[in-house]
């Protein structure tokens, strides 16, 4: 618990020393930020949970999710930048491969990238239709993937491919840059830009045969998202933890009918319910962090984290925008990049609806096994 403290103190610090001043500019130049990045990986943030042994900082879900909550109080486009690193590091460890593991002292100074989504298959992952031929001394990779975070960056790739039809059929490969494996230039998006994605093109890109690091591809992906989505519900909570901060400092400060906002109720109440949400969605992260730091089963408390704190952080700026009335429309005030930075919560990593339909199944399948 002490050394949690503390790695929460640290990255409080890094976000209002490091990333804060730099974060409107970040913002504007729409590029990954390397220098922050090389400054992180000195503190440990891009490899939180990959062992020591391995170069890692040896720690496990709750620090990361304590981690990303501070750094998505500053900006949560710089936080998935400094840490999805972490995803691919789950999915190299869960994969259970001696190869894919050589490969994680390479998180802390390089980027890697995870590439599961095509144009036609977001939500619907089984449906990809990147193909795996298998070659003599190993398999060339057919196929294009869309929206993947910090492709342009990425010296190696995680990416999910079929060797046989069906979703049991799919695999997950280790693909290094410089192998054929071609990047499309950065896809133009609403906000989180400091976290760059792009198309990812594999036209028989030649692997060797060690780079198949797991043919259960699917059930690792399943895992990898129970692993990350906590991550990503602490980014919702740091983001609607700065817009109620923004929004009551507003508030108190701003004046309207000889008062201040926070003295018309219309306007504190929303306050009040921003921070019922907080509160509660950074229960719910924690909730589900503890589960997988404990190794336990946490689909649906995943899911449940995911859903409410991304939900709840696009209701709260959303509302917080409303508290600077005309000025939280403008770019030079906060609000506006809180705004265009919190939509996204509620697509990557499983879009809200399919989270809902995620705590459906479990719930019916946690019924039915505890049913006497
Ligand atoms: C900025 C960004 C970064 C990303 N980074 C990565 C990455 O690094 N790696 C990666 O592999 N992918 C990444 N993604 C892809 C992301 O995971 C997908 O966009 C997401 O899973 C949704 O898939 P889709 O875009 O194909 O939407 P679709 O699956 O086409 O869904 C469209 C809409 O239909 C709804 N819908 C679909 N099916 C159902 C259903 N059964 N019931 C109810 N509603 C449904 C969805 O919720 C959504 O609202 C990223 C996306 C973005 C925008």
């Amino acid at each position: 618990m002490d050394l949690e403290k503390s790695v929460r103190e640290l990255a409080q610090r890094f976000a209002r020393e490091r990333i804060l001043p730099q974060a409107r500019h970040l913002d504007q130049d729409a590029r990954f930020p390397w220098p922050l990045f090389r400054e992180a990986a000195g503190l440990g943030f891009p490899v939180l949970v990959v062992p020591e042994e391995l170069g890692g900082a040896g720690l496990g879900p709750r620090s990361l999710v304590l981690v990303a909550e501070e750094l998505a109080y500053a900006c949560t486009g710089v936080a998935a930048a400094l840490l999805l690193n972490n995803l691919v590091a789950d999915a190299l460890l869960l994969s259970g491969s001696a190869h894919a593991r050589s490969f994680l002292p390479r998180l802390r100074e390089e980027v890697a990238s995870y590439a599961l989504t095509e144009s036609h298959a977001g939500s619907d992952a089984a449906a990809i239709r990147t193909q795996a031929e298998r070659v003599p001394g190993g398999y060339r990779l057919h196929g294009r993937k869309t929206w993947i975070s910090h492709a342009p960056e990425a010296s190696f790739f995680v990416v999910f491919a079929k060797v046989a039809e069906g979703r049991e059929g799919i695999a997950a490969f280790l693909v290094e840059r410089g192998t054929g494996v071609e990047v499309g230039p950065p896809l133009p998006k609403l906000g989180q830009k400091a976290s760059p994605a792009a198309e990812v093109y594999l036209d028989g890109v030649l692997v060797p045969e060690e780079s198949l690091i797991t043919r259960q591809g699917f059930a690792l992906a399943m895992r990898v998202f129970n692993r990350s989505r906590p991550m990503v519900a602490a980014l919702a909570v740091g983001l609607l933890r700065r817009a109620l901060d923004e929004a009551l400092a507003y508030a108190v400060m701003r004046e309207a009918f000889g008062r201040p906002l926070l003295e018309h109720q219309g306007v504190g109440v929303k306050l009040a319910e921003m921070h019922m949400d907080l509160e509660a969605a950074r229960l719910l992260t924690l909730k589900a962090a503890e589960l997988a730091e404990r190794g336990e089963e946490n689909a649906l408390e995943a899911a449940t984290a995911k859903a409410f704190a991304a939900d709840a952080a696009v209701r709260g700026v959303s509302e917080a925008l409303q508290v600077f009335g005309g000025n939280g429309y403008s770019e030079e005030y906060p609000l506006a990049k809180l705004y265009r930075d919190a939509k996204v919560l509620q697509i990557y990593e499983g879009t809200s609806e399919i989270q809902r339909l995620i705590i459906l199944r479990e719930l019916v399948r946690r019924r039915i096994w505890e049913s006497p």
